[in-house]
């Protein structure tokens, strides 16, 4: 079952059907259609890390430079919710519960075109720094280097897109000619990152807890 329900290509489709409605209402009506995408942008962000967070309470952990980050994000999220510090059995805490401990975090989430990027603090946005605006409020995914900014996670959505380009790449390298030695190390970086994002991913989604020690 796809665990991220609402795709971001999803997004295009709702602006568009929204635009129907607001065009012809005088007044205010870029302003709605705004608050509309908002809302929409809000909602989906709000699933992801949801889905994350209980990905994560079954062991299934992000990977990428901020994952660690994420990952005591998320232990901490878990503790509120342990059973010592509720007002009411675990059993009876419901998404709303956790989405309230999730939102502020949600509001953070830009989604990269195969990372998620956590814009907690833009002194630390890699894009930025290589853009030369380190205090904009937000982020530039179009510069985005995932593989290299700490605000930057991988998580098994990206697994695929990332496993086709580094096939695609690899069929790249075996076309290209021996002479062109600056492409090919280029190319073989960009082979290796994606290699190494792979790996990263599936060694987190295989992490589980220690059986022997429960
Ligand atoms: S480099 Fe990527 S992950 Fe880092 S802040 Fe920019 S868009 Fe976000």
């Amino acid at each position: 079952m796809n665990p991220y329900p609402r795709e971001p290509s999803n997004r295009t489709t709702i602006a568009v059907a929204t635009t129907e409605g607001y065009s012809s209402r005088p007044g205010g009506a870029q302003a709605e259609l705004l608050a509309e995408v908002n809302k929409y942008e809000s909602d989906r962000n709000l699933d992801l890390v949801l889905t994350e967070f209980r990905n994560y309470q079954q062991g299934i952990l992000p990977a990428g430079p901020g994952a660690r980050s994420l990952t005591e994000f998320f232990a901490s999220v878990d503790e509120k919710l342990e059973p010592a510090a509720a007002p009411a059995p675990r059993t009876q805490r419901s998404d709303r519960d956790v989405l309230n401990l999730l939102t502020k975090r949600a509001k953070t989430l830009h989604i990269g075109p195969a990372n998620f990027c956590w814009f907690t603090d833009p002194s630390r946005a890699l894009c930025l720094k290589l853009a030369g605006t380190p205090t904009a409020d937000r982020p530039l995914v179009g510069m985005c280097d995932s593989a290299r900014c700490p605000q930057a996670t991988h998580h098994p959505c990206h697994r695929l897109v990332r496993a086709e380009h580094a096939a695609r790449t690899k069929t790249f390298l075996g076309d290209l000619g021996k002479t062109r030695k600056t492409e090919h190390a280029r190319l073989q970086n960009d082979y290796d990152r994606a290699i190494r994002i792979v790996a990263e991913i599936d060694a987190a989604t295989l992490h589980q807890p220690d059986e022997d020690s429960v």
